[in-house]
């Protein structure tokens, strides 16, 4: 859209802010963009709670072009989770709503004396008080908005309780309660006293070539609409206990995992990855301390992937995608009706607490997402906590009386409300598990899983080092939706960038665990292959049907009518990846000293279940990472303005 548009939270001025060609081309939209100026405009160690910090909701360079999968939107902002660099990223509609507006980006500086929320309405921007709709959960406020804000049809961002009582792990909701829930940004939101963005535009975007973009679309759409009869879930569980066995492991490929994923994603959604990947040991349990053999099938079926699509009344799809992996359910015992409930909460609040109550889970998410709270985070402070009264740091005394036992299900419903309302214990643990482990003390950091702070998702880095790897090294730490082994599988970026590493069609489990060149510019080529999907806006799910598959450098160049290669925006992905590392520098962070816990990485090695004897060489790998992006391989620090080196 060519400008972006500030408003300065303290004094109350709006302004708009044309943004160069040169930004687009060397940064594309999206988080790309928001790193270029958010590493200028942030000073140095700012506190990520005061007024010099900034927020932004950006929309991504392809979204309203005519491309599909690409409603994706951003927000970021230094993280008072991990004081690094913070994003979050969610679906919904409204991301193609801050382009109709006429802007790629909304900038917020500075703190309101008084709740407010900005509304930007046919071309008029203005902020109004909101003190009428703080205190409000974000079902409420949107639905409150959509009635009173006098717009025709607002999409609208919101926080929750919990970003207003600066929850460190709080989030922002679109939609009914979707959240962009990690990196702790609905604490920011708080912190400026900034409570909704309602966006209500007219604007046209446009597509340098949209016959182009249109034909890209059509032939995906083709593949998508692909749908042979697929086996039924249960039989997920008996093919993750196969793979478990095999000392060898077939490459995504050999699967043909690509088409099955995305077969799975329509059917079920991310709930199909429930049983299949606790058997394989992708799944964390028992706040990592357990394995498959203590959330065996008898439980994990009680999470089985029907059990949240039966309840589906209607399927849900983000703007401009045609798979619709979410749901709207309406489930007997929980009351109204609430988005079904995704992979990582299920095991967040299920197998990593050993609670197999699939109606509590559902109950959890729902005051989560009206809450506004990450429920990854939620989910692996109540592990942390479970683990602490076991241990006998936390008694009865401390807890309220609530008996935190694993898998009392009552009982973590509890927390989970009293961390939402920072209630009693809650209050402890609201701020995830590094703040609470600090405040608790008596060795308990050794059970506060995270990485630089923010609690890791579900998705074990002894059984895929990938992730290890990219928890300890991405910008914002413990983030999953980078990459890992199995993304680079699935992205098949050797298919558009031939000097790229293809995996063996099978190759032997142990191999996984060795550091080695070849694995550092896989896992190089996720970091900065999400970069440029993070700037076009775009939905991992669909890059994980392959780039075969999922045009992304194609539909990019035609709708801005560059000729830029693969490697090319790779390249730029690159770039964007070193500007995010110099923000955490700039603050005050040094790469080396972001950590995963111990447990995490298998030491010491679990003795049973899948990951048993399995330990993570982080430091090579780390170092290995830093050197193929053409970085100090000692200090992490970029050198070479981010270029990836002759390798790439
Ligand atoms: S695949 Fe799912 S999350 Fe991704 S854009 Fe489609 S509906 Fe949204």
């Amino acid at each position: 859209m060519g400008k972006i548009i500030w408003v300065d939270l303290g004094s109350g001025r709006i302004q708009e802010e044309e943004i160069n060609e040169t930004v687009y081309r060397e940064c594309l939209a999206g988080t790309g963009m928001a790193a270029r100026i958010l590493l200028d405009r942030i000073p140095p160690k700012a506190d990520p709670l005061g007024p010099d910090n900034i927020i932004c909701f950006v929309s991504g360079l392809l979204t309203g072009t005519g491309s599909l999968f690409t409603g994706r939107w951003m927000v970021a902002a230094k993280s008072p989770l991990t004081g690094t660099w913070g994003d979050a990223n969610c679906g919904g509609n409204f991301s193609p709503a801050i382009k109709r507006c006429g802007y790629d980006g909304i900038f917020f500086k500075g703190i309101s004396p008084h709740p407010v929320y900005l509304c930007i309405n046919d071309g008029k921007a203005e902020l109004r008080d909101a003190n009428g709709i703080w205190g409000k959960d974000t079902k409420e406020t949107e639905a409150i908005l959509k009635k009173d804000s006098g717009c025709r049809m607002p999409r609208i961002a919101c926080i929750g309780q919990a970003g207003e009582n600066i929850s460190l792990i709080s989030g922002i909701a679109n939609d009914g309660g979707r959240m962009a829930a990690r990196s702790g940004l609905g604490a920011v939101m708080g912190s400026k006293k900034l409570k909704a963005v309602v966006l209500d535009g007219t604007k046209r975007i446009r597509s340098h070539d949209i016959t182009e973009v249109k034909r890209l679309s059509q032939k995906c759409n083709e593949n998508i609409q692909f749908m042979p009869p697929f086996p039924p879930s249960f039989v997920l569980a008996y093919m993750g206990a196969i793979l478990r066995a095999l000392p060898a492991q077939p490459s995504t490929e050999t699967l043909m995992f690509n088409t099955v994923y995305k077969l799975m994603l329509q059917k079920w959604g991310t709930a199909s990855l429930n049983q299949i990947l606790i058997e394989i040991g992708d799944s964390p349990i028992k706040n990592w301390k357990g394995s498959n053999e203590d959330f065996g099938q008898e439980h994990s079926e009680k999470m089985n992937p029907d059990v949240f699509s039966d309840c589906v009344i209607v399927k849900y799809h983000c703007y401009a995608c045609p798979l619709g992996c979410g749901g709207i359910c309406h489930r007997p015992g929980v009351s109204g009706e609430t988005h079904k409930p995704e992979y990582e909460t299920v095991l967040a609040l299920g197998g990593l607490c050993l609670n197999d109550d699939a109606d509590s889970i559902f109950r959890m998410n729902e005051i989560l997402n009206r809450a506004g709270m990450d429920s990854i985070s939620a989910g692996g402070t109540v592990a942390f906590a479970i683990e602490c009264f076991e241990k006998g740091i936390l008694t009865l005394a401390d807890t309220d009386g609530l008996e935190l036992t694993w898998g009392n299900s009552a009982a973590i419903e509890s927390l989970v409300d009293r961390m939402i309302h920072r209630h009693g214990i809650g209050d402890l643990l609201a701020d995830g598990v590094r703040v609470a482990s600090r405040r608790i003390g008596q060795g308990s950091s050794k059970y506060a899983i995270h990485a630089g702070g923010q609690e890791l998702a579900m998705h074990d880095g002894r059984y895929d080092p990938g992730f290890a790897l990219h928890n300890s090294v991405e910008a914002t730490p413990g983030r999953h939706t980078i990459g890992s082994q199995m993304y680079y599988e699935l992205f098949q970026l050797w298919e558009k960038v031939p000097d790229l590493p293809e995996p063996g069609l099978i190759y032997m489990k142990r191999s996984k665990y060795v550091p080695d060149r070849e694995k550092a510019v896989a896992a190089a080529a996720c970091s900065t292959y999400m970069n440029v999907i993070n700037g076009a806006g775009a939905c991992l799910y669909g890059a994980l049907m392959g780039t075969k598959d999922f045009p992304l450098f194609a539909w990019l160049n035609a709708a801005t009518g560059w000729q830029l290669s693969p490697r090319d925006y790779l390249e730029i992905g690159a770039h964007i990846q070193s500007l995010k590392q110099q923000f955490n520098i700039k603050q005050g962070i040094k790469p080396t000293d972001i950590k995963v816990t111990n447990r995490a990485l298998g030491r010491p090695p679990l003795t049973a279940g899948a990951n048993r004897g399995r330990s993570v060489a982080i430091e090579k790998m780390v170092q290995d990472y830093w050197d193929i992006l053409g970085w100090d391989p000692k200090t992490g620090t970029p050198l070479s303005g981010g270029k990836m080196d002759q390798e790439i």
